[in-house]
This record gives C-alpha cells, structure tokens and sequence, in this order.
C-alpha cells in the first residue's frame, strides 16, 4: 500500500522523497496548482521578476545537516538581508542596531555609550510575561513605541501585552553598526526560486504528484497518512477554528527601483499595511535585466474561512484547543501531523526542513521494525 502525504510545501516534499528512496511507493497531493506552499515563487507575468507569492522568504540557517542536504536541490546565491522602518517622515535601519539608536535619538555614540544610554531608558524585568514587557525590557518605551508597539498591534491584531514575550525575541538588538536581519553562518537565496527546488526535491521515481487535488475528496486507502495541512481541519473543525493571521497583498509596478531595499517596515498604526516587499532585490543578480518592479504592500488580519493560514496566533485559548487535537490526533490510527500547519506553529524553512528529515528517518525506522508510527514527531 501507498503512502499518502498532504501537502507539497518542504514538510511533504522533504519527507516524501525520504520514504521514496526508502522504497516506498508515495502519493503527494496538494490543492495548490504549484508546489512549495507558501514558499511559491513564480515569474511575474508583467515584470519578469521572481515573485515570493505567500510574502517574503529568506533562507538562514545554521544548521549543517539542512544546508547540505538544500544544495542538492538547485544553485543558492548569498544573501544578506536588510531591512528598513519608517516611522513618520523619518527612514531608520532594522533591526535595532548602533546606526538606528544614533539616528533616532540624533547623536553619535560609540557601542559602549549606546549600551548605558539604552539601559537607562529600559525597564528591567526577569522573566517577560508578554510582547510589550520584552519591548520596554530590551529597548525601553521609546523605541518601542516608535518601532514595535504599532506595527505588532497592525500584524496581530491584539493588544501585545496579550502576546509571548518570544515574538520579539526573534529580533536582536546590537550594540554596533550590523545591520543584518539575521545572524545565521547561511543565508542565502535560491538562484531560480525556492519552486525549482522544491520540484527537484519530488524528481524521483516511487513519487505520485497530484496537483489541484483536496485531502478531503480522496478516496483511497494509504498504508499511512502524513498531513502539513492544518490539523483543525483534519478533524473538520470539530473542537472549533485555531486562530491565524491571513495576508493581503496589493501588488503594485514602478520603473526602475521603486525603494532601494527588498523590505521596508512601515511602523506607523496609522499606516494601514505592514511593509512593501520590492522582489528584485531577493535576486540582485538578475534585478538590472528587469525595467519595471513590482512590489506588494501587506496588510494583515484575521483569517477568516476560505483564507489562506499565515501565521498562528497561538493565545491562551487556542493553546487549549490545540491540545484537544492533540488528543483527538493521538487517538487516531493511521495519520500523523507535521509542519507549521500540522503542529500550529511559526516554523522557519530551515526548521521544517530539519524537523522534516528527522521525522522520515523515525518514519521509516517504525516500518523497518513494525511498529506503530506516531501522530506527532514533534510535540506541538
Ligand atoms: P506549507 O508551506 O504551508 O505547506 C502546506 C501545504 O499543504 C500547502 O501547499 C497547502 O496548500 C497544502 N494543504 C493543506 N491542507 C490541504 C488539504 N486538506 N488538501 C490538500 N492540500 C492541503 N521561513 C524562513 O525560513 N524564512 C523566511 O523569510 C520566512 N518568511 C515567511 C514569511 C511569511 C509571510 C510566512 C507566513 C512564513 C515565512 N516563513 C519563512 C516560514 C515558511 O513559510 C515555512 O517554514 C514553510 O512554508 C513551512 O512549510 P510546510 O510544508 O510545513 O507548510
Ligand atoms: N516587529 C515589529 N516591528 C518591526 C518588525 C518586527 O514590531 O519593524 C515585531 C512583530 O510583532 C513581528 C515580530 O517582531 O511579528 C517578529 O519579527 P519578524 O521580522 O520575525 O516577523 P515576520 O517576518 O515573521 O513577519
């Protein structure tokens, strides 16, 4: 019998081709019309560009295993990304760095000056119960407020003291003039879009892809099923809707370089998008050969039936009704759930990928000795 995995993004392409050159027979569907789920890339028809259709996507990692193993599937350039916020009339660098503090508060201090500067503004805490408490910690109310009260209230749509404390912790804070977005030894970007690597991953004999095609309308039996579709719909709903945030992108074209940078954060509430996301600078290396730009300035909101998840918000009560799947999943035969959808969690590319490989090795080492593969490969 065949195994079916759901879902075509890096969870089910990584972990179908492990049991693929296991020599199992797979089936993947997914009811996109492309591969790599959110991670699409696609040519704009009008601009040439590579497009991030599902928003902006940057490979860093520092993870041996997962760097390897992506260099098989296609060339990937270096990339460092920047990124910039507006805040009123003024443009700043991201994430808070030396040339941010310095521009801000109109000085010229040296690391050490900006760190007893900045300390003297925080307000100490232990243990951060929430966003805004990590915020007036790390940086204190006025760069806070500048930077991430109102653009987080614009992302998540809820006050942040009602947020984890770790959302913010995702982003540094330096004390000198780096401004890389991310610390990682790897990042990089792929040269013909993160698609063609996922299409080189499902390249191999014993892999069945069907596009266009709904978990919900098979009818077939499977040895085992792997869903990276989101468990609540899994079970139809039936303990109520996990909550997420959904994207709207409104795209936009210019000549030339329409801001200079791929991403530009617009910090202000009154602002209603988030950022506008300039796609030719993800691939500096063919952005000469392009006249035109495009760009897509995002708004968030709540996601609402029919839309596409983006984000977990992951409160108090959907923590609680997490677990209820949690239960129902580990009472039911034949199914286990993987990736940010099946785990409701905010996973980066390099984490799926690696949760990915480890959860096929386990895959097939259940089949090797007959034992019962598990719902999860990861607590959620
Ligand atoms: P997905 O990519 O969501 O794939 C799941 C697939 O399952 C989808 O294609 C869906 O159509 C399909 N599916 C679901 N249910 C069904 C069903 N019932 N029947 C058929 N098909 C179904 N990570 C980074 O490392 N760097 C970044 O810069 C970065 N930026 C991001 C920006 C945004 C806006 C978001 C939301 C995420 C970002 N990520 C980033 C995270 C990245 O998108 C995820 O790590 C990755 O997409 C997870 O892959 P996945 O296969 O688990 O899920
Ligand atoms: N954030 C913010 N202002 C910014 C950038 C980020 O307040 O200019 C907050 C926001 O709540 C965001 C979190 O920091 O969700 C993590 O930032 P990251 O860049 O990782 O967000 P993502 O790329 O996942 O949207």
């Amino acid at each position: 019998m065949r195994y079916c995995i759901v879902g075509a993004g890096f969870s089910g392409a990584v972990i179908g081709r492990r049991l693929a050159e296991g020599g199992h027979e797979v089936l993947i569907i997914d009811e996109r019309g492309s591969v790599a789920g959110n991670c699409h890339t696609a040519r704009d028809a009008s601009t040439g560009v590579m497009v991030h259709v599902y928003g902006p996507h940057i490979f860093h990692t520092a993870d041996e295993r997962v760097w390897n193993y992506v260099q098989q599937f296609g060339e990937w350039i270096p990339y460092r990304h920047r990124v910039q916020a507006m805040v009123g009339d003024r443009v700043f660098s991201l994430p808070v760095n030396l040339m941010t503090i310095n521009q801000f508060f109109g000085k010229t201090m040296s690391p050490a000056e900006a760190r007893a500067f900045v300390a003297q503004k925080t307000t100490p805490t232990q243990n951060p119960k929430n966003f805004e408490e990590q915020g007036l910690n790390l940086v204190g109310r006025e760069l806070y407020e500048a930077f991430f009260r109102g653009y987080t209230r614009k992302q998540w749509g809820v006050e942040p003291t009602n947020l984890p404390a770790s959302i913010l912790k995702r982003l540094p804070l330096r004390f000198n003039y780096d401004d890389s977005y991310f610390a990682h030894p790897y990042q990089a970007m792929p040269k013909d879009g993160y698609t063609a690597v996922v299409a080189k991953i499902l390249d191999l004999p014993g892999i069945e892809l069907r596009l266009g095609t709904r978990f919900e309308d098979l009818n077939e039996s499977f040895a085992h099923v792997i869903y990276s579709g989101p468990i609540d719909r899994y079970f139809d709903y039936a303990e109520g809707r996990l909550g997420y945030r959904t994207l709207d992108f409104e795209r936009f074209e210019a000549d030339g370089d329409y801001q200079g940078s791929a991403v530009i954060n617009y910090c202000d509430e009154d602002v209603r998008f988030t950022r506008i996301t300039e796609h030719k600078h993800f691939a500096p290396w063919e952005a000469e050969s392009h006249e035109r730009t495009v760009c897509y300035r995002e708004f968030s909101r709540f996601c609402e039936p029919g839309d596409v998840p983006y984000y977990p918000i992951r409160q108090v009560d959907e923590e609680a009704m997490l677990r209820r799947y949690v239960e129902r999943a580990n009472a039911t035969d034949g199914v286990s759930f993987v990736g940010r959808l099946g785990s409701y969690r905010y996973l980066d590319m390099d984490v799926t990928i690696g949760e990915a490989l480890a959860a096929a090795d386990r895959m097939l080492a259940c089949i090797a000795e007959g034992q019962t593969i598990p719902a999860f490969f990861v607590e959620p």
